[in-house]
């Protein structure tokens, strides 16, 4: 029997796992990925014997990795550990804490600011547990192919979840802690999303009990670009074949259905089917031209934050410092509200910094360290001029120097810098936004990009701003429901 071909464009995270599902079901599968490699925003950057995660530095719900191994028949490509302390949060006022699973640890740092602080605790994290009971199955982990579909799924969550959807993440904190420092440390997880806590659904409060007690964060030995490796040779194996530094600008129709992708060449990609990786509602606007989705539309949606990312490498070892680490100013709100519009002196900087090396010590030479920092910045819309990325960065790395006491400027032997304007250029996103369309009431489950096309029948969408969302897992679960719409189309072959 003639195996159905299938176009995957981009060679992110979400791209890969498709691929590797569909090659798996018996399916012909190439990708075409504009980059000269793979890995989209889970990438590499390896100079001078340092090698830094682009994006990606840690992952959560490991067993969504497991299942999807399983499910396609193979061996998880990589080796992962978890991480325990999760991360350190570092206040301007020179209080610290370190974040951990062990909730007797928490207890003991935090009860002197927060009275009863682990029974608090514990009320909040079971309400976190209970939501993510009553929500992964029915929302996350299902396909709606209707707005009735939609509310069936939503009418078998718990009633009172439909009117924590009105609550903001950091008003459904302040219901369980008073102490501002403890506010902050539980709502920094809503950034994980890449929004503010005061945007972001409190319904997303569920990650407070993945980060802490569910399933925690994990890191891959050698660092997370270890993963696109393993899988990239794992398709390899299965058949899949690659064609790199490809740029998708257009397609060919005919009545319902596509017959090529068309390269910025002139090159045409035929396939029976596609799958879109490439940004799920930058595609509708930039190549399928739809009004919904055009520059004026577009920019009326809410969209996560865009990086400012330093990758530096130190001459020298520091341990005055975790694996991840926060570190914040002393005006959370004010920042959190007003730095994705661009209305907030630098001055301040709110950043996570990620020793690479700390834990993956091929990252960085003998004697060596790699530092990652991460500054959430306004997107392209609201800072078009980067001219002044030197002066920024420079702030950071003073800030950094001040607040974790350790001098690095005079021994920085490597630095590399990209801009929200690098970060749209390099991965084709929407006005350099990390992390795609952010998670609002109107923008997720039934309201986010579909992962099926409205108008052309075999068309498909995966990763971050299609559902159920942005980050490594959703990208998992994202894979499988594609690959679920595909096959009630297409049958399993
Ligand atoms: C700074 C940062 C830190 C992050 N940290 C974490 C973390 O610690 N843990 C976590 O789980 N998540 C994290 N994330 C989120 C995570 O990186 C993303 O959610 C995930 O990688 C998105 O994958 P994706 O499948 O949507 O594909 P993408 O990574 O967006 O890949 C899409 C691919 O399509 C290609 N492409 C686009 N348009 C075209 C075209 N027209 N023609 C050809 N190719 C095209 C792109 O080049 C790219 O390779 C982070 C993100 C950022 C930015």
């Amino acid at each position: 029997m003639k195996q159905i071909k299938v176009i995957v464009l981009g060679a992110g995270f979400g791209g890969l796992c498709t691929a590797l599902r569909l090659a798996s079901k018996g399916f012909d599968v190439e990708i075409v990925e504009q980059n000269a490699n793979a890995g989209g925003r889970l990438n590499i950057i390896e100079e001078d014997g340092f090698r830094f995660d682009t994006g990606p530095t840690f992952f959560s719900m490991s067993y969504e990795f497991e299942e999807m191994a399983k499910d396609c028949n193979i061996k998880l490509p990589f080796e992962y550990e978890r991480v325990d302390p999760l991360y350190a949060v570092n206040f301007a006022n020179g209080n610290n804490y370190l974040l951990t699973s062990d909730v007797a640890n928490l207890a003991k740092q935090f009860e002197l600011l927060e009275p009863e602080f682990e029974q608090k605790f514990k009320k909040y994290i079971d309400r976190g547990k209970y939501i993510f009971d009553s929500t992964i199955q029915p929302i996350v982990k299902t396909n709606h192919s209707s707005m009735i579909d939609y509310i069936k799924s939503m009418a078998q969550t718990p009633p009172e979840l439909g009117l924590m959807l009105f609550r903001n993440f950091w008003q459904e904190v302040c219901r369980y802690f008073t102490n501002e420092e403890v506010r902050q440390i539980m709502s920094l997880v809503a950034f994980f999303l890449g929004d503010t806590p005061f945007k972001t659904s409190s319904i997303y409060t569920l990650l407070s009990y993945t980060e802490f007690c569910h399933d925690g964060y994990y890191n891959v030995k050698g660092g997370l670009y270890k993963i696109v490796e393993g899988l990239v040779e794992v398709l390899k194996e299965q058949g899949v074949t690659f064609t790199f530094n490809t740029r998708i600008v257009g397609l060919e129709q005919e009545n319902d259905r596509v017959v090529a992708l068309v390269a910025d060449n002139g090159t045409r990609y035929n396939a029976d089917l596609f799958v879109i990786n490439a940004d799920a509602a930058l595609f509708r606007g930039q190549v399928l031209k739809r009004k919904a989705f055009d520059e004026n539309h577009l920019s009326k949606m809410r969209w996560t934050f865009a990086p400012l990312t330093i990758y530096l490498g130190l001459n020298k070892k520091i341990d005055t410092i975790y694996h991840h680490n926060y570190y914040l100013g002393n005006n959370f709100r004010e920042y959190a509200e007003k730095i994705f519009t661009n209305q907030v002196s630098m001055e301040r900087p709110y950043y996570y910094v990620n020793v690479p090396s700390r834990m993956n010590p091929s990252c960085a030479p003998e004697g060596k360290e790699a530092l990652f920092f991460v500054c959430p910045m306004p997107d392209l819309r609201y800072k078009k001029d980067w001219n002044d990325v030197d002066q920024i960065v420079n702030g950071i790395i003073e800030d950094f120097e001040h607040k974790s006491k350790t001098s690095i400027k005079e021994h920085i032997c490597y630095q590399k810098v990209l801009t929200p304007v690098d970060w749209e250029k390099k991965f084709n996103l929407y006005k350099g936004s990390g992390l795609g369309l952010a998670h609002n009431l109107g923008q997720v489950g039934f309201f986010r990009p579909k992962n099926y096309d409205e108008e052309l029948r075999n068309l498909f969408y995966v990763g971050a701003s299609t559902v159920p969302g942005t980050g490594l897992p959703m990208c998992v679960i994202g894979s499988k429901l594609v690959t679920e719409r595909i096959l009630e189309t297409y049958g399993s072959i």
